[in-house]
């Protein structure tokens, strides 16, 4: 199989970090979400930490450079093959120009954008839904996609929470940002031949499987 490097594009709540751990779990492609690397060096107190917890608090984008900065150094640490696939990142136009170029300097390249697809309505409800592993980063959704045991993680066991920035003013703010900084990347990578988009509203098993024929027919070239 070639390796495959994926972005996972669409709004908050829409089911990038599911979805990108399920084909990990499928295929072993490694999800990377610039969110949680945030919230890692935030929880550790690094100088990079301290210079995101405003904005990350705030449900603002962090700046273009130091996200950059900090996601090309993670994706060097990660294994060529299989492939990974990005959840959160690019978010703005400069981010995903960076991102090609960083890439390109490494003699690699992007193989496709996943776009979820979701109504701002469902987008709400699922988000003020969402609950997440505090100790391996599974999300649940008491709703949809409960753990077996209320609060309790079925992976590892650990403590399942709701995220800070999961309330509905600092959701409102995370949309608008997206319609405004993140969207216009949707015709971006359409116009590069990149775009796949997926119906997100359906089950995340049907969602999985449309994501999963869409990476066949990568590996294959059709
Ligand atoms: P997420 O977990 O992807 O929803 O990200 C949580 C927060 O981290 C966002 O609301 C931003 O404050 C910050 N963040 C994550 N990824 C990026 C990015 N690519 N550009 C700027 N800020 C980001």
């Amino acid at each position: 199989m070639r390796p495959l490097r994926l972005i996972f594009l669409g709004p908050p709540g829409t089911g990038k970090g599911t979805q990108a751990q399920r084909l990990q779990q499928q295929l072993g492609i490694v999800p990377l979400s610039s969110g949680d690397v945030l919230r890692r060096e935030i929880k550790e107190g690094s100088e990079v930490g301290r210079q995101a917890a405003e904005y990350v608090h705030s449900g603002r984008l962090v700046p273009d450079d130091l996200i950059t900065r900090v996601v090309l150094a993670a994706l060097d640490r990660l294994p060529a093959s299989p492939g990974w696939a990005l959840d959160g990142f690019p978010r703005t136009a400069p981010q995903a120009e960076a991102l090609a170029a960083g890439l390109s300097q490494r003699g690699l390249s992007i193989s496709a954008v996943i776009d979820l697809v979701l109504s701002d309505d469902e987008i709400l409800r699922r988000i003020v839904d969402r609950r997440v592993c505090g100790n391996c980063g599974a999300t649940y959704n008491v709703s949809l996609l409960p753990p077996k045991v209320a609060g309790v993680c079925d992976r590892c066991g650990g403590g399942l929470t709701q995220r800070a920035d999961d309330t509905r003013d600092v959701i409102q703010t995370r949309l608008e940002t997206y319609r405004s900084q993140t969207a216009p990347l949707v015709e971006y990578y359409r116009q590069r031949g990149l775009l796949r988009e997926i119906d997100a509203s359906k089950s995340a098993d049907s969602v999985a499987r449309q994501i999963l024929a869409v990476v066949q027919r990568l590996e294959t070239g059709a």
